[in-house]
């Protein structure tokens, strides 16, 4: 397993700015017009040339040149009116098993797994909350037992966003029932096409069912696709949940991307809206978005080699409270249109999407976000212990076998 320093870096990345980058697509614009060739064709070069993701290695999608350039590279694609790999649907491979992947995978899993990930050939989905195990994910219950070369899982998982739409899961695992909860956990990279897989939707207050339960019935994972040691999957799962908050709440975004610029549309197209206090609250979050905007560009920065800590946690608390009072103050300027809700339709969703969708839609969905990716009392839990350094919650049972804790 590489640590995560040893990156393969191209032999002129570390000279390569934002112009560079630039001059960089330009070239292979030249050699790939995006309008004569296919598009998984012209994504597939474009991962094979390093501009898929520029802070990964060279091979695996990226040039080992800084995050930060990345947006560069985006923009550019985009002014040529490239095609892109549809981030959107692709969230949870790009934001969450792919780091993982690319921090504890073997260089066959990297290999095997990055390009069709990053083009979107595989959708990923996130099997690890359970009925019983959500912010104490270390409770989980979930079997894999070892039969040869295989491993043989039993159990139910929860609240698994886009499994329908899934090829491939990232999944956490009981192994080990006998040591403390944390230490009897294996992570796998699981076939959601295996026998044994089943998923059934489950409808939200949007109408739509954008999540899902997902049963695992002996569903048989090959060793090689064992991600991380027997044992180690507490460490390898924490990854992917830092990356996942830095996913949901970070990123290097435009002003007045995302919930403001929609409220700011409807203030500035809709004058007949307008009253002095919501001109008050208005402004207030729009200063608030662009300090959170701010935070998440350091983030970014910051983030040049290196892979999420709990950091990242504060930027998800914002996002989740700036969504749910943004998405309120819309629907409080739009008066009795914003109370109506166009589609309660039983639906399933290609995509988490809140941009295209109505006033309403945007209220109820905003909800979640203060639970997915751990609720906003975890994560200050987790800035109170591992970033403000504060005494640690009494833990009862962290030296008890999994197998003998009371549920
Ligand atoms: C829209 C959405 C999408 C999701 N997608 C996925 C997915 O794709 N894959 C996946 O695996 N999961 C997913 N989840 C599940 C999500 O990760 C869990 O809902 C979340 O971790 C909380 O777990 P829980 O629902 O079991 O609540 P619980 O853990 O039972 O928590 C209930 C309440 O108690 C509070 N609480 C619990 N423990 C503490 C504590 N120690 N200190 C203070 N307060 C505490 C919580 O903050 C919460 O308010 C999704 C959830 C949502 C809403």
């Amino acid at each position: 397993m590489a640590p995560l320093t040893d990156v393969s870096s191209h032999p002129s990345a570390a000279a390569l700015d934002a112009d560079g980058m630039r001059e960089l697509v330009r070239k292979f614009l030249a050699e790939h017009d995006p309008a004569a060739m296919d598009r998984t064709d012209f994504l597939r070069a474009r991962f094979d040339a390093g501009l898929a993701w520029v802070h990964f290695p060279v091979g695996l999608g990226g040039l080992g040149a800084s995050r930060a350039l990345q947006e560069a590279v985006v923009d550019e694609f985009a002014a040529a009116g490239a095609p892109d790999n549809n981030p959107r649907r692709i969230g949870i491979g790009l934001g969450m098993a792919a780091p993982t992947i690319l921090r504890h995978g073997t260089d066959e899993q990297r290999s095997r797994y990055l390009r069709p990930l990053w083009v979107g050939e595989q959708v990923w989905c996130q099997l690890f909350s359970e009925p019983g195990a959500g912010s104490d994910l270390a409770g989980l219950g979930t079997r894999a037992v070892r039969d040869g070369d295989n491993w043989i899982v039993n159990g139910q998982k929860v609240w698994t966003s886009m499994a329908h739409e899934a090829q491939r899961a990232i999944l956490v695992t009981r192994t080990d029932p006998n040591v403390p909860k944390h230490q009897g956990m294996t992570y796998f990279l699981v076939d959601m096409t295996a026998p044994g897989v089943q998923v059934r939707p489950l409808r939200q207050a949007t109408g739509e069912a954008e999540f899902n339960e997902v049963f695992l019935t002996d569903v048989r994972i090959p060793d090689s696709d064992r991600l991380g040691d027997v044992g180690d999957g507490w460490r390898v799962a924490q990854t992917t949940l830092m990356n996942e908050r830095v996913a949901i709440g970070g990123g290097a975004q435009p002003r007045e991307a995302g919930m403001i610029g929609v409220l700011a549309r409807e203030w500035r197209s809709r004058p007949e809206l307008r009253t002095h206090a919501m001109h008050d609250a208005l402004l207030q979050g729009w200063v608030a978005s662009e300090a959170a905007r701010l935070a998440g560009l350091r983030l970014t920065q910051q983030l040049a080699v290196g892979q999420p800590g709990p950091e990242g946690s504060a930027s998800k608390i914002v996002y989740a409270r700036l969504m749910q009072q943004l998405s309120g103050l819309e629907l409080e300027l739009l008066g009795e249109d914003g109370l109506r809700h166009d589609d309660w339709t039983m639906r399933r969703p290609e995509a988490v999407d809140f941009a295209s969708k109505s006033p309403g839609y945007r209220y109820l969905r905003a909800k979640g976000n203060s639970i997915e990716g751990g609720t906003s009392e975890i994560l200050r839990n987790i800035i109170a212990e591992r970033v403000l350094g504060l005494p640690s919650e009494m833990r009862v049972d962290k030296d008890v076998a999994w197998k003998d804790i009371p549920r």
